[in-house]
Formats: structure tokens, sequence, C-alpha cells
């Protein structure tokens, strides 16, 4: 409440400005003792001390806050967030969940939920729980509601699964930077971005040309600053170097549509299409420049000459062992 608002004070009928006062209480929340700071008010009247709860004031909800902290209970909003993910309205989320029609409108307006509950929504958040205690009991809601809880499932899902490619690529590039990846640390974040902007500035790309660009901008990155741009680790292939797990990092880029991959079927390749803008902000005017110059060089050219490029320019390369990781002290070599 705003300190100097006048309050009636209940023992004198008075309407003044009360002196407000903090102390502490004790609150018993289910047997459990919590010590709330509350406020009062003091008359300046008559001197009585009476409470503010009809200032938005409530002591109980503070102490149910630190009952929920104490037991790691959802709060309020975080099950109106779950109900509100699956698109259910309150009553046919509580009939899901098996709970009376009314009991999630009470507890998202601050009732406390016994444990049972309170474990039921918690299982509830994940939508691979939730989709079986979906199909246990579907038939309590309406054809309407299950068909948008159906749809926003699927939806949660197919994002749950596109995360976990993430979680995967950054645990597998989750390295120490060192002359393997040229000194960089990895960011999944940063390379999504210079992706894009290899296709901003070249579009469509074949694959083996962007993979092969993606090696040579690194390594001269690394030649005339002392280390690449994204961090990534390059191998000895057949064909020339290959971006390590690259695989993994376009299969991730398709589910994030940063990039479209149309096949090619006439010459048996996969050719990426530009899509999304990049964030320029993480490149300097410099970067742009070596970027924008190397691809539109080396993505004009054949897949031959490309893969003749750099083959010669890496030194030794037919000594190189297959499956090795490249060294970045190669980069001396390159010419461009
Ligand atoms: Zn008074």
């Amino acid at each position: 409440m705003k300190e100097n608002k006048k309050a009636l004070c209940p023992e004198c009928d008075e309407f003044t400005i009360p002196e407000i006062i903090e102390k502490e209480e004790k609150v018993i929340i289910r047997k459990e003792e919590f010590k709330v700071k509350v406020k009062r008010a003091i008359c300046t009247n008559c001197h009585a001390e009476f409470g503010l709860s009809e200032y938005g004031f409530d002591e109980k909800q503070i102490a149910y806050d630190l009952y929920r902290k104490k037991h790691n209970y959802l709060f309020p909003d975080d099950i109106k967030r779950i109900r509100e993910k699956y698109g259910l309205r309150q009553k046919p989320f509580s009939r899901l969940l098996g709970f009376g029609e009314i009991t999630i409108h009470l507890y998202e307006k601050g009732a406390l939920p016994d444990e049972t509950h309170m474990e039921m929504l918690k299982l509830a958040e994940n939508p691979e729980n939730i989709k079986k205690i979906y199909e246990d009991n579907k038939e309590a809601i309406s054809d309407s509601d299950r068909q948008i809880f159906e749809n926003n499932l699927q939806k949660l899902l197919d994002e749950k699964k596109k995360n976990k490619l993430r979680e995967i690529i950054i645990a597998l590039f989750d390295y120490e930077p060192d002359i393997y990846s040229g000194y960089k640390k990895f960011n999944l974040d940063y390379f999504t971005n210079f992706i894009k902007l290899l296709l901003k500035f070249k579009s469509p790309l074949y694959k083996t040309h962007l993979v092969k660009i993606c090696c040579y901008l690194d390594f001269l990155k690394f030649k005339n600053d002392g280390c690449s741009f994204t961090g990534c680790r390059y191998v000895v292939g057949p064909y020339g170097p290959f971006l390590d797990q690259y695989d993994k990092l376009f299969c991730y880029l398709k589910d994030r549509n940063a990039v479209e991959t149309v096949i090619d079927f006439k010459n048996n390749a996969e050719y990426f299409n530009f899509t999304e803008e990049p964030d320029i902000s993480l490149f300097s005017e410099k970067d742009m420049k070596l970027i924008r110059e190397v691809t539109e060089k080396l993505g004009n050219l054949t897949p031959g000459e490309l893969s003749n490029k750099t083959h010669k320019e890496f030194p030794d390369w037919n000594e190189k062992i297959i499956g090795q990781y490249i060294s970045f002290e190669d980069a001396k070599y390159l010419k461009l």
C-alpha cells in the first residue's frame, strides 16, 4: 500500500494516515511454522494496530509462498503457464488431471494444492507425461478440447525433440578451445548466424560448398587474427576437409528453419537456400567483408575446382590420416 494513503482505523473509526511498521509474525501452514514479515498500520489517532489486508497485503499468501519454496511447489503462475501451454481452459484442465471442476481455478487464484495434486501438476508440466495421462483419461474432456489439446501437445513434443538435438550438439561441442578448433569456443547460436550470413551472400549453395567455405573462412580468420570464426573442428576426409558433426549441425539448422534444403536429384546432391536474416550485430565490418569475399568466390567454383583447391592448399594432404582433426597450424599455407 502507499505509505501515505488514508486508512480507516477499526478501533476509533477515524480516517487517518497511519504509521506503517514492519514486524515478524508466525504463520502456521499445514502444521509448519513460517516467519512472515508483515506490515501493520498504527493509527495516529488512537495508536491501535491493525492489518492491511484490504490494501492487497495478504500475509497468508506470503506464508504460502514460503511453503512453496520450501517444498519445491509450483506457484500459481506456473500452474497457469502449464495449463495455457496445452491450450486448455481451467475446467477441462482440471478434469483431465482428475481434479474437481474448479480446483485449477482455485490453485491459480492462490490456494495451496495438496501434495498429491502438486505431484500430478509437476508431472503434467512434461508433455511426455501428460500424453500418458491424456491417453488414460481423454474421455474427461470434450471433442473440441481434445482437438486443441492434441495440437498443442504435438507442437510441444516436436519442440522437445529439437531441444534435445540442441543439447546433444552443445554437449558434443563442449570442448576446450585448442589448435584443432582455432582457439575459439563453439557457440551454436553464433554458428547458426554464421551459416545464415553465408547463405545471405550466396544462395543456393551445395552442401559440399557450404562445408568447405566454412572451413576456409575459419582457417583464414585464424591466419589473420589467431582465432577462428566458429570454433568448429575439421576432419581429414577423402575429398578434402569436412566439418566435424556437420550432419547434426545441419539437421539442427533445418529443424529451426535457419536454412532450407533441396535435393538435386540430377546431380545427386543437396543444396541450401537462404531463409532467414542473420543477426549481423554479431559480426564486425571487417569480418563481414571477408565472409562475403570468400563465400562469393568459392561459391562460384565447380565442385571439382573447389575440391582441388582445398586439397592443394592444405600441405601434405595425401599423408594425412582420414578421420583425424586438422590442425589450425595449416592455416598459414592458405591463399586467397
Ligand atoms: Zn484509531
